[in-house]
């Protein structure tokens, strides 16, 4: 019998056909991807995408899923399933052992919410050391607020330090919205479907702690100016002549500037005053 499902490791099976045919749509899978799943629970997911991959290495916390997830797919040549914590495990070390599995370049993924957080960091990686090694697309299922503000535009509500923390380490797009009736048991919150795409790097943000600084600061109280949630670090006049120079508003807050808008405006504090003659 299928085992119940467990609250702590925030199991919710998908049972929406059409909203697996849209995350496997999303993945835009081809016969050489090698692909990566946290959290294959029961195996909807996994079934469907190890049909479309070359590889698929799966990472699953719950011991007794693992036992049926062995029983029902262990005889597919193409599928590696380690039973472990994805935010503990040093899967990369364990791939030493299995070169078919190597390297994986797509991550495709229905998560627990309870570690969105933690999870898109170890896939990202952060503004001071994103992953060396950029995933080529990462198709997620999460709960709709983050999904919304991972998407978030400049200037709308939704955008905030996440969303420019995010945004810097790779482009987000929306796939769809997924209600709680999708799931098994359903979720006490609405879901969606958005895929990450890695920027390449070299970052251009030439002093990331500083960056991150001035995210966190420039967000700490919403409705504020951003001249004043950053007085402690830049002095008001020099703050409105950056501004000034990147052509923002003097009024405006901190969901007012793009990704762009602020790698500049941290460089710009980087970059040394010419000294007075
Ligand atoms: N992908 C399945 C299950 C989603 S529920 C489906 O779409 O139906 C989330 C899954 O993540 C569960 O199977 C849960 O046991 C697993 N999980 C929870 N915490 C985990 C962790 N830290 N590492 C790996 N898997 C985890």
């Amino acid at each position: 019998m299928a085992p119940h499902p467990r609250k702590r490791f925030g199991q919710h099976w998908l049972r929406s056909e059409k909203v697996l045919q849209r995350i496997v749509a999303a993945a835009d899978l081809s016969a050489g991807d090698r692909v990566l799943e946290i959290g294959p629970g029961q195996g909807v997911l996994t079934r469907s995408l190890l049909e479309a991959a070359e590889a698929l290495l799966a990472i699953e916390i719950d011991t007794d899923l693992c036992r049926a997830l062995a029983q029902k797919l262990g005889n597919r040549p193409n599928f590696l399933l380690l039973q472990g914590d994805f935010l503990e495990l040093n899967w990369q070390a364990i791939l030493n052992d299995f070169p078919a599995f190597q390297n994986p370049r797509k991550v495709v993924a229905n998560i627990p919410y309870y570690i969105t957080g933690p999870i898109l960091e170890r896939l990202l990686g952060t503004i001071g050391a994103p992953n060396p090694q950029p995933f080529e697309r990462i198709v997620l299922l999460i709960q709709k607020e983050v999904a919304d503000r991972l998407c978030a535009k400049p200037g709308s509500r939704a955008f905030g330090a996440l969303s420019v923390r995010v945004q810097y380490l790779a482009e987000c797009e929306w796939v769809c919205a997924v209600p709680p009736h999708a799931f098994f048991p359903p979720p006490k919150v609405e879901s969606a479907v958005v895929c990450l795409r890695p920027r390449p790097f070299p970052a251009v943000v030439d002093n990331p702690r500083q960056f991150e600084t001035l995210v966190k600061l420039g967000f700490a109280t919403k409705r504020k100016m951003l001249r004043n949630n950053l007085k402690s670090v830049i002095d008001r006049d020099r703050l409105s002549h950056l501004l000034e120079k990147l052509e923002v508003n003097p009024q405006a807050r901190a969901e007012d500037l793009s990704v762009e808008q602020w790698v500049m405006l941290s460089n710009s504090l980087t970059t040394p005053c010419a000294p007075t003659p």
